[in-house]
Parts: C-alpha cells; sequence; structure tokens
C-alpha cells in the first residue's frame, strides 16, 4: 500500500459541539411568531420543541457538551473516515489535494442521524412519547426512525407522496425501525385535508408535509416535532462532522483553502464548516468556503434573503432567509434532499455577509461527477452528494489550470444505494437540466406579504 487513504482520528470523539452563534460579529434575526409577527419566545416553541433544544436555538455559548447517551449512540459509526481521494486526484491531474469526510457511513446512509440522535434524546429526557416529522427523500426520516428506536420513541412520518411511491425502500428501512409512514398529503391533519380537497391527485411536497407534521404535534400534548435542517440547534449538533475533521487533518498534517458541501436546509454545509470558520473569525484563516445547489432549486444562488414561513400553511415562525417562497414547488429533480424553498438562517446570513459563497448545477453535469466519483473512489453517491463532488471537481480543475497545490475538503454527506432509479434514469440518457424559470421565483417573491 503506497498512500493511506483513510485518515481516522484518535478514538476520541469531540465531547462538545461548537456554536457558531457565539462568533458572529452580530446577532442574527430572531424568528417571529407567524400570527403575531413580533420575535418568537420560548412559549411559542415550547408546543412542539422540548425546552433544551430551545436554549440551544438562541444560545450565545461557544461549546456545547454532547450528552454521554449521545457520544453513546454516535459510537456505532462515529468518527466517520475521511478519505484522501488520491484515485481521484490522479484521474483529474490536479496538484489540488482532495478530501472528503464519509458520512454515508452511518446506519441510516447520511450525516442526519447526527442530529436525530441528540433531538430524540432531549425529547425523551423532557418526558416527550411521540416525535413527528416530515422526510422528503427519506434520509431525514429513516435517521428520526432509527434514534427514536434507540430512546424508546414512537415516530410519525409524513413522507412526500411523490418519494412514498418512487422510494418504496426507504419507507421499508423506516418502518424495519419501528416508524409508522404516510404519503402526505393524507386525510389525517387539516392542511392535508385542505389539499386534498384541492387536489386529490397532489403529489405533495416538503413544505406541505411539514406543516402536517407539526399540526400533529401541535395538537397532542405528548408529542412533539423534529426537524431535520434549518434551525440553529440542527446545525449545532452537525458541527461534530468539521470538528473530526479538523482533528483528522491535523494527523496529516494538512488544512483545507476550500470547504465545500451540498445545501437544502444547510445542515451538512455548516456541520463541515463552521469549525472552520470559527478559525476564520479567530485566526484569520483565509479558506473559502463553498454551498452547492440544484438550479431547479437555487435558493442562495436566486433566492430573496428575507422573512418567510417554513411551511405551505404558515404554521411555522417566519425565518430570516434567503427563500424561492414557501409556496415554491420544486421540479422533480433526484436529489429530493435538495428541494426545500428556504435555507438556514445561519447560513442565509453568513452567505449574505459573504462568509460563504454559493454555487448552482444542473443535474447532468452532477450526475456526470457521481459517475467519475464511484469509477475512481468506488463509492456511490446520494444525488444530493452528487453536487458537492461536482464542484469540488470544478475546483479541483481550476487549480489545476492556474498549478495550484491547494486542499479541497468536502463532505460527503451520504451515499446513493436507495437512488439507484436516478442513475438507472441516468445511465439511460433521461436525466436531463431542469432550471426554475426566473419569473416564477419572482411571481413566487412577489407574492410574499411585507414583513416589517
Ligand atoms: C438531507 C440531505 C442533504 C441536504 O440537507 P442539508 O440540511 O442541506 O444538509 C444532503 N445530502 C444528503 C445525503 C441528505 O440526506
Amino acid at each position: 500500500m503506497k498512500e493511506r487513504k483513510i485518515i481516522l482520528a484518535e478514538k476520541e470523539m469531540p465531547k462538545q459541539w461548537y456554536n457558531i452563534q457565539a462568533d458572529l460579529p452580530y446577532p442574527i434575526q430572531p424568528p417571529l411568531n407567524p400570527v403575531t409577527r413580533q420575535p418568537a419566545g420560548p412559549d411559542d416553541l415550547s408546543a412542539i420543541f422540548p425546552m433544551a433544544l430551545i436554549e440551544q436555538e438562541v444560545s450565545s455559548e461557544r461549546w456545547i457538551d454532547i450528552p454521554e447517551e449521545v457520544l453513546d449512540i454516535y459510537s456505532l459509526w462515529r468518527p466517520s473516515p475521511l478519505y484522501r481521494a488520491y484515485s481521484l486526484e490522479k484521474a483529474l491531474g490536479t496538484p489540488a489535494h482532495i478530501y472528503y469526510k464519509h458520512e454515508g457511513v452511518s446506519p441510516p446512509g447520511s450525516h442526519k442521524p447526527n442530529t436525530a440522535v441528540a433531538q430524540a434524546y432531549y425529547n425523551k429526557k423532557a418526558g416527550i412519547k411521540r416525535l413527528s416529522t416530515e422526510t422528503g427523500a427519506g434520509q431525514w426520516g429513516s435517521a428520526l426512525a432509527l434514534a427514536c428506536n434507540y430512546f424508546g420513541l414512537e415516530c410519525t412520518v409524513y413522507m412526500v407522496k411523490v418519494s412514498y411511491q418512487q422510494k418504496p425502500y426507504r419507507r421499508s428501512l423506516m418502518e424495519t425501525w419501528g416508524a409508522n409512514v404516510f404519503a402526505s398529503p393524507t386525510d389525517l391533519t387539516e392542511s392535508g385535508r385542505a389539499m386534498l380537497a384541492r387536489d386529490p391527485d397532489s403529489i405533495g411536497s416538503l413544505g406541505l408535509a411539514i406543516s402536517e407534521a407539526v399540526e400533529d404535534a401541535a395538537g397532542r400534548p405528548d408529542t412533539n416535532y423534529a426537524l431535520g435542517s434549518v434551525l440553529n440547534h440542527v446545525l449545532l449538533h452537525q458541527t461534530i462532522i468539521g470538528l473530526e475533521c479538523k482533528e483528522q487533518l491535523k494527523l496529516v498534517n494538512d488544512y483545507p483553502d476550500f470547504v465545500i458541501a451540498c445545501c437544502g436546509g444547510g445542515s451538512n454545509l455548516a456541520g463541515i464548516s463552521f469549525p472552520f470558520l470559527h478559525d476564520k473569525f479567530n485566526d484569520d484563516k483565509s479558506l473559502r468556503v463553498i454551498a452547492v445547489e440544484p438550479k431547479a432549486c437555487p435558493t442562495l444562488t436566486k433566492g430573496t434573503f428575507t422573512y418567510d414561513y417554513g411551511d405551505v400553511a404558515k404554521h411555522t415562525p417566519l425565518l430570516m432567509m434567503y427563500t424561492l417562497g414557501h409556496d415554491f414547488i420544486p421540479p422533480g429533480i433526484h436529489a429530493g434532499g435538495l428541494r426545500y424553498h428556504g435555507a438556514s438562517p445561519l447560513v442565509s446570513q453568513l452567505c449574505k455577509d459573504g462568509f460563504i459563497e454559493a454555487r448552482a448545477y444542473g443535474q447532468e453535469g452532477v450526475f456526470e461527477a457521481a459517475i467519475t466519483f464511484a469509477r475512481t473512489e468506488g463509492i456511490l453517491p446520494a444525488p444530493e452528494t452528487a453536487h458537492a463532488i461536482k464542484a469540488a471537481i470544478d475546483v479541483a480543475l481550476e487549480c489545476k489550470e492556474a498549478g495550484a497545490e491547494k486542499t479541497i475538503l468536502f463532505n460527503f454527506s451520504g451515499h446513493g444505494h436507495f437512488d439507484l432509479t436516478a442513475y438507472d434514469d441516468y445511465l439511460a440518457g433521461k436525466i436531463k437540466d431542469v432550471e426554475y424559470p426566473q419569473e416564477l421565483i419572482d411571481e413566487s417573491i412577489a407574492s410574499l406579504e411585507k414583513i416589517s
């Protein structure tokens, strides 16, 4: 063996999460109550979240202890391996060093259980018996199903109908871990019934499934709601990714010039990049962070930075974020995890202020990158992850052009073993670039009521 490809840290995992709110030059804008439009306080959120998570949501403490019980479950797959992508580097002929953090080694196959386990733990401790949530592609639903299974909580998942039909094995996985899965829209909630009355054949959307899950939780005292991305506490839990990377890169005496991740709600991007942005804020490091999104759902590159709802039925607090409008229904591209109209307020603010850059790619180039990766590194990426790979390859080729021996780190957010239909379509030449029309974005944004 000439080159050591896997870099594992010492057996130890980080014992604390990193809270970037402690290092921001300004506090981010608060969420607003959807009815009064006043800043949402703990009372607005306590109907659906446990106090421990509400405290983390607004905390300005830099380091937050990871509970022992959470570390115990993390240890099933963490620390996750960091790889040096030697084969990909060779195939590209780039002088750049490319590293990827493999979050696909978790039982559900993505980074999502990093927060699912923490959320299930704090809800269990607060005496909650049941969690409700939504899932698009099925990654988040399976992560929460696994976490609830470990903490003895019931788990109800509203799965966007189109995915429910297209990805039956994600549902099987959730049910194996004991969750109840419904195709959204359902006739179990007001929001679901309203949609079915308007369109009995609705294929659903993430924004609508969120409305159903929030309504479910708000209506039952034994039930809370869990969100898989966007919120500050979710991003906090994901920072274990970047914290591990820092330790692992120290072992090989390297440090990234570029940190890259795909961005749906922003949690895996935050997870890998916030611990490095810590260095940028505190030690003036010059690294660049790149968020990658699909051209079909260009939230950061074409959306507007404004207050908007997180869901179709306007049940959630208003968040200050980049958004395409809460009634935006994205085209049915295969990267289901990147089809959300909004983005995390923290990621949005950092993007607005130039600490994070954003790029958007079409599906064809993204799948081409996925195939290149599978044929060099051997691992099959989720379509979401392939967006990060596409950007990493592009940056590596820019380094080749410039003869620059830069270091690129990207997050391998999940494997694509449940996405083989998408690969079939690509290999059969059926994947086409879909760009979301600017007129529709403008229309959706214009329909947002002015909030000030
Ligand atoms: C959910 C998901 C994403 C997108 O969510 P973020 O919150 O932006 O990280 C990306 N990749 C995979 C594999 C996912 O499951």
